[in-house]
């Protein structure tokens, strides 16, 4: 499991420095988690201001 960037994202980048793993990184259009990396801690959900990160 991990954390999931959905199409609200507006490729702020206010996440990115939230995740303690650096698992999230620029893609295109917006940004996105690498499932492999993410372990899930939740800590970027708060800093969306769209509300597009949550748990898959
Ligand atoms: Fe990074 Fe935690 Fe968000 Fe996963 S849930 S992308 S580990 S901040």
């Amino acid at each position: 499991m991990a954390h999931k960037i959905s199409d609200e994202c507006v490729s702020c980048g206010a996440c990115q420095a939230t995740c303690p793993v650096e698992a999230i990184k620029e893609g295109e259009g917006k940004f996105v988690v690498d499932a492999d990396v993410c372990v899930d801690c939740g800590a970027c959900e708060g800093a969306c201001p769209t509300g597009a990160i949550q748990a898959e």
